[in-house]
């Protein structure tokens, strides 16, 4: 056989709470699991600040701290961690073939999909062209360049809650631009940010188009959707917190997804579409979208994946 070609009972894609969490399981049950980390190891945590909802942790802790204990405990069973993307998967016979950036080829007896979901964005041009230059997807990662500056945060979900009373303790002044009069957030995030003094609600407006110069953004033009008038306020940073989208493109064909493209899975399980396909996580979630559900989930999926082995 080639060397690059090697069989896996257990393949696990993606490193976010439901990855590992299906790792440690996985790997406890003997199944030798391998997981490639994805684009992104540690997923969407790692790019938030305290995770205070998480229980086991009365203290909070950091995101990418959480998530370098996950992976720890991952390695301690014997989880072979890669740090790689998978490019392709044929689910259509078994063992699964499953290509990856890495050059090898592997058939996995079972596949636990955990890849989790991302950042949605507005789709203007400008947004486009300052990504990175003033436009930003993650308050945490980018609010320290803008210290004691006035921003911009898009969004009315706890995300864009979250992120604007993070903000809000490091810049001088915040716009929280919001398409409808009301917030999504839970009513706790919502009385954060309406209680926050250098927080200004946008209300009822969306973005048209973010505005710059070579040195990156000085501002956003935003439209009031109720009266149709524009207007443009000066900052230096637009964030934008809209909501994100599932990272299924890979199993597009492969598996039965969702009219929003997530992954379908049997109610109650975490069963796939396919015989010996799982899917943990955000991929096939979008109610709860929390780690802790997603931690839930990925030990499902374990459990799935080992019955299915031994049946
Ligand atoms: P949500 O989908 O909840 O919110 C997205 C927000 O962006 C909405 O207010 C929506 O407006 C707005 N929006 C969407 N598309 C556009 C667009 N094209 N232009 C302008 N505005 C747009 O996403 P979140 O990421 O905020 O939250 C996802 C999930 O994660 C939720 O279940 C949330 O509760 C959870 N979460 C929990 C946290 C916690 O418990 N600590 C922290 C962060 C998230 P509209 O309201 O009009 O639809």
């Amino acid at each position: 056989m080639n060397e690059n070609v090697e069989t896996v009972r257990c393949l696990i894609i993606g490193s976010g709470p439901a990855g590992y969490t299906a790792a440690i399981y996985a790997a406890r049950a003997d199944l030798k699991p391998v997981i490639y980390q994805g684009m992104q190891p540690g997923g969407q945590l790692t790019i938030t600040t305290e995770v205070d909802n998480f229980p086991g942790y009365p203290k909070g802790i950091t995101g990418p701290e959480m998530m370098e204990e996950f992976k720890q405990q991952a390695e301690r069973f014997g989880t072979e961690i890669r740090f790689g993307v998978v490019t392709e998967v044929d689910f259509s016979n078994r063992p699964f073939k499953v290509k990856a950036d890495d050059g090898r080829t592997i058939l996995a007896e079972t596949v636990i999909i955990a890849t989790g979901a991302s950042a949605k964005w507005l789709g203007l041009e400008s947004e486009r062209k300052f990504m990175g230059m003033g436009v930003s997807g993650c308050a945490t990662c980018d609010g320290f360049f803008y210290r004691g500056q006035e921003v911009a945060i898009v969004g009315g979900g706890d995300t864009a809650a979250e992120e604007a009373t993070y903000l809000a303790k490091l810049c001088k002044k915040v716009y929280m631009i919001h398409r409808r009069g009301e917030l999504r957030a839970s009513k706790a995030m919502q009385h954060k940010v309406l209680n926050t003094a250098n927080i200004e609600m946008v209300w009822d407006s969306a973005p048209e188009e973010v505005l710059g110069d070579q040195g990156g953004v000085t501002g956003v033009r935003v439209r009031n959707v109720k009266t149709g008038e524009s207007r443009d306020i000066r900052v230096m940073g637009v964030f934008v917190a809209i909501g994100h989208k599932p990272n299924t493109e890979l199993f597009q064909g492969q598996l039965e997804l969702d009219e929003m493209s997530y992954i379908k899975t049997k109610p109650g399980t975490t069963q796939t579409s396919s015989d010996g396909v799982f899917a943990a996580g955000d991929v096939q979630d979008h109610h709860y979208r929390q780690a802790v559900t997603a931690a839930g989930t990925g030990c499902m999926a374990a459990i799935e994946a080992e019955r299915f082995l031994t049946s």
